[in-house]
Formats: structure tokens, sequence, C-alpha cells
């Protein structure tokens, strides 16, 4: 686990998602990545202070993992950065899930900071193909994600699907 936000760890979540790739492969499930970067949060510990922004880590972290299911794995990828394994089986639920993460998040209000102050996430959302291996399908993510950042912010941005027609389901 993250010793700040006691969600997983990156190296725990690689070996999930590895494990989520395998099993998708033999065809017992499908599942997406999704990406997650707070917004403009060098402004929040710039103002209220680096304490402060690790407050704000900590309930974002903590709100996610609260409207996300037991079969879903939420880790902290990077400082302000988390990755969500969603294992549902279309590309609509995954969207529908990460839409309303960024709702829940943006609505959120923090211990000690006035109320008026929000924080916004940025989400990159992309479904496994059962072709690609996992650094492609993180790769993937990552660049819906820098779409989601040059689009304004505060977005879900879905990644293309490589090469063709994207099924609605993988079963
Ligand atoms: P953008 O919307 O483009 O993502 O802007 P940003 O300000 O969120 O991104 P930037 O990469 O410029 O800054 C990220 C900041 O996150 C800088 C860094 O100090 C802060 N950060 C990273 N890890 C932690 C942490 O554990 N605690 C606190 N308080 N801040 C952290
Ligand atoms: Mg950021
Ligand atoms: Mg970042």
């Amino acid at each position: 686990h993250d010793d700040l936000t006691q969600v997983f760890n990156r190296r725990h979540f690689f070996s999930v998602l590895q494990r989520e790739k395998s099993l998708c492969d033999r065809g017992q499930s499908a599942f997406s990545l999704c990406m997650i970067d707070l917004d403009h949060f060098k402004r929040i510990n710039d103002t209220h202070g680096h304490m402060m922004g690790d407050v704000v880590l900590k309930a974002i972290a903590q709100c996610i993992q609260n409207n996300i299911r037991s079969v879903d794995y939420l880790a902290r990828y990077g400082g302000e950065e988390f990755a969500l394994l969603l294992a549902y089986p279309t590309i609509e639920d995954s969207l529908k899930c990460a839409e309303r993460l960024r709702q829940l998040c943006g609505a959120l209000v923090f211990d000690g900071l006035p109320e008026s102050v929000h924080v916004t996430i940025s989400l990159g959302v992309a479904s496994y193909d059962p072709q690609e291996s996992v650094d492609e399908l993180v790769r993937r993510a990552d660049a819906a994600l820098y779409r989601a950042k040059a689009g304004g912010r505060n977005r879900v941005v879905v990644a293309p699907w490589p090469g063709r027609a994207q099924p609605s389901s993988c079963f």
C-alpha cells in the first residue's frame, strides 16, 4: 500500500493488472484502465501548503476508493496521479463510473480549507484490447489523460480502440 493514501501502490497495481490481462486473454473478463490526475494541484500546495495538499490527496483517494466496487483496484501511480482498474464488461460502464468519480471528487470539501476550494480531476480511460501488452494499455490510457488535460481538464476522455471497431463487450 501507499503510505500517504493507503490505496495500493504502483508495484502491486502492475501485478493486479497483469493478472486481469491474463483472465481477459482467456475470455473470462473484460476491464478498462483509467489514469487519473489532479488538476492544477501545484496551486493547492503553493496556496495552502504541502500539508493541506496531503489532506486533499488523501480525501480524493478515499472518495474514489469509497465509490468503486470491491472488484475494482485503485492505486497511487505517482505524486498526484492515480491508476484505476475497472472490471466492467463494457467501456460504456467504465465511462459512466469515471464520469461519476469526476463529479464526486469535484464536489468534495476538505477539512481545513474554505468550502469554496474544489479540486477537479482529469481522467483517461482505455478498455483493454486482448492483443496488446500492459505497457501499451497504459500508454493509451495516458494519451487519453493527456487529451483530457489539453481539452481543458475536469473531464473524462476515452482512448480510441487500437486499429479496429471497438466491441461493446469483451465477452
Ligand atoms: P495539471 O493540471 O497539469 O496536472 O497541473 P498540476 O499542478 O496538477 O501538475 P504539476 O505536475 O505541475 O504539479 C503536480 C504537483 O503535485 C507538484 C507536486 O509538488 C505535487 N505533489 C506530488 N506528490 C505530492 C504529495 O505527496 N503531496 C503533496 N502535497 N503534493 C504532491
Ligand atoms: Mg496534476
Ligand atoms: Mg501529474
